[in-house]
Parts: structure tokens; sequence; C-alpha cells
């Protein structure tokens, strides 16, 4: 088949499977998997092994202690003969505690699947499952050995999963991310903003507020002093965000507060913004004589910059419209693991999951009739890129 067919092809092949990719989402959501209980994760992550080795895929568990397993599937030709590799990462652990299905079904209505992790993301990894299969049925030729990445921690910081999907993107010449993507267009997410978490603790000196109010260094009044400054790095325009999302201090009335303590996010979609900001919140000194400052913290994860996601994605749309579709991008405020990949200088291409809605939410859902297209197109990537 001339490699200008595959794409149509993938699509008409997977369009007649939908009710196959259905009852094997079905299957998925309703082994619930949250990141925080091993079992239940671990009996995804069976489940999941199971369903890659039907392929004649090569499954290979990497234990965990606290977490649900990870697993790493390898297709493809073997490391002496490939000319490199592509690494799909996704993760299969969900923000639901098991038992969420009791209120949130899996249920098919009106064109859509609803259900724990539905959307995020074990649609994705279902797209990514039937992607392989049609790759081997039509047998496309495929120039590089493929590598799927289902790690068990993303929701909660990818803590155990980060060394493996660091020194899997290494070795890789692309990262597809199958974290879903946005809105009803099923927008591709070209960029994401880097992710960072700071604590500000003041350090004062307690007093009578009555008898000897000028003994003691108010901790809540100079943290409010750094807080009006710190409110005004926000740059929307440019993506940095800062933002205050807990606060506390003092002991009680009376009694001038000693300590306060604020907890910081903070978000910028450039590293050297990021760089900036983290430089700003280090140098902050305190406007009280006599307060302390100490600043802890930081980014943890840094921004997935669009130069490296661009040239996948026009090579993903080149091959939608070979589809007959149109593919829109978009800047995400959030992180993923495609996060991790890019800040190594991988080209990496996330949102490529699910079309759908209400992630971390009773509402989540996907479009089913996306289910196709998204398998079709990220077939074409492996094929094509
Ligand atoms: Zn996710």
């Amino acid at each position: 088949m001339p490699d200008a067919n595959y794409p149509r092809e993938f699509l008409r092949r997977l369009k007649l499977r939908l009710p196959e990719m259905l009852s094997t989402l079905q299957r998925l959501v309703l082994a619930e998997s949250p990141s925080l209980e091993k079992a239940p994760a671990d009996r995804c992550c069976n489940l999941l092994a199971a369903e890659w080795r039907k392929c004649g895929a090569r499954v290979e568990r990497i234990e965990q202690k606290h977490r649900g397993d990870q697993l790493r599937v390898t297709w493809g030709p073997r490391k002496s003969r490939a000319t490199g590799q592509f690494l799909v990462l996704g993760h299969y652990d969900t923000v639901y505690s098991s038992g969420a299905l009791s209120k949130m079904p899996f249920r098919v209505t009106g064109g859509k699947a609803y259900g724990p992790g539905v959307f995020d993301m074990k649609a994705g990894i279902v797209q990514a499952l039937f992607a392989l299969k049609t790759l081997q049925e039509t047998q496309a030729p495929l120039t590089r050995r493929l590598e799927f990445l289902w790690t068990s921690d993303e929701e909660i910081g990818s803590d155990c999963s980060r060394k493996l999907i660091e020194a899997e993107a290494r070795r890789s010449d692309a990262v597809f991310v199958l974290e879903p993507s946005l809105g009803p267009r099923g927008l591709i997410k070209t960029a994401r903003k880097g992710v960072g978490e700071a604590e500000i603790i003041v350090h004062g000196r307690a007093s009578h507020a009555g008898l000897a109010p000028q003994e003691g260094i108010n901790a809540i009044h100079e943290l409010a002093r750094q807080l009006t400054r710190i409110q005004e790095w926000n740059d929307p325009r440019h993506g940095v965000t800062v933002n205050a999302d807990v606060i506390e201090g003092g002991t009680r009335v009376n009694v001038i507060a000693e300590r306060a303590r604020a907890v910081l996010d903070l978000r910028a979609l450039r590293i050297a913004d990021m760089r900036r900001l983290e430089r700003r919140l280090h140098a902050l000194r305190p406007v009280l004589p006599g307060a302390r400052l100490e600043i802890r913290g930081g980014f943890n994860r840094m921004p997935l910059e669009r130069k490296f996601s661009a040239a996948l994605f026009v090579k993903a749309k080149s091959l939608a419209k070979q589809m007959g579709l149109s593919l829109g991008e978009c800047t995400a405020g959030g992180g993923s693991d495609g996060n991790l990949t890019a800040a190594l200088g991988v080209p990496t291409l996330d949102g490529l999951g699910a079309v759908g809605h209400g992630a971390h939410s009773r509402d989540e859902h996907i479009l089913i009739n996306t289910m196709p297209v998204r398998s079709a197109l990220l077939a074409a990537l492996l094929l094509n890129s």
C-alpha cells in the first residue's frame, strides 16, 4: 500500500472496531485504579498486561512497592536492528478512590461514555492498543521500535515513575503523550506550563498584643506585605501565574503572631520566566525590622515549550488532513509527564488521547465516535513521523 493511503485505511478499519474498543474501555474502567491504592491498581495493571500480550508485544512489569506496578510494552524491530524508538506515554491511575464506580458507573449514552478515568486517560490507552493492532494487521512498515509505557502515579506527581519515563525518553526520537485533548474539537496540547510549589515561612516574635505590642514582630503582617508584592508578579499575557493557595499563621487572639506561612502555586510557559520567578522569590527580603523569611521549593516540572512539539504537530496536522480532518492546538495550564520528556529536549506531542470533558469530576466522559479517529491518528504518527 502506498504510504499516503495508510491513514485513511487505518481509520476505515478502526471505525469497524469501535464496539470492540468500547468493550475494552469498559473492562478497563471497571478495574478501578486509584493512584494511592496498590491492590486495585495492580488488578488494572494485570488487565492491561493481558491485553498487550494478546497482541504479541513484549510486556515487562516493573514492580512497585507502594504504587501500582508500571508496565513497559515493546513492539517492533529488536534494538540492534531498529533505527530508533518512539515512546507512547500514559498513565492508568486515576484520581478516584475505590468505590467511585457506584456513584459514577460506566455507561454509554448519547454518543458519550462516562466513568472514572474514562477521559483521563483510559480511553487514550485503548486507542493506543488498537493503534498497535491496526499497525500489525496492515503490516505497515514501521521503521522504529515502539515502546508503550503505562505508569501508575501520574496523578500524584510521578515520583515513582519519573526516572523510568526520563530514561525511556532519552532513548526515544519522539514521545507521544495520551493525555486527554482539549474541548470538543480535540485540540492537541503543544505547550504546557511548568509547575511549581513554593513556601514562604515568616518568623516573627510573639508578644502580648495589649501589654507589650512594641516587643512583638507580627509574622502575619509581614506575610501579608510579601503576598501583596508577589501578587504583582502575575503576568497572564506571558503565561506567568503566582497564587497563594494556602495560608496559615498565628496561635490565638491577644498574642502577636510569631509565625505565618503561605504555599504558592507557580506556573510559567517559558523556562526563562520560570527561573526569573525563582530568583525573585529567593531575593525577597523582610519589610518589618526583625522579621525573618524562609523560602522553600520552586518549580518541579519544567514547561513543555512549544518548540519541542512544533514539528510533530505539523506532521500530525498533515496526517489528520489525509483523513479529512482538521487538527487544532492549545496551551495547557497544567503539567503532565510530557513536561518531563520535553524538558530533556526530546520532541513531545501531548494531548493525543481522548476527546471529551470533565476530567477529575463526576461528569467525566468521552465522545465515543472520536475513538477510532484518535487511534488512527496515533497509528499514522507512529508510522510516519
Ligand atoms: Zn492524566
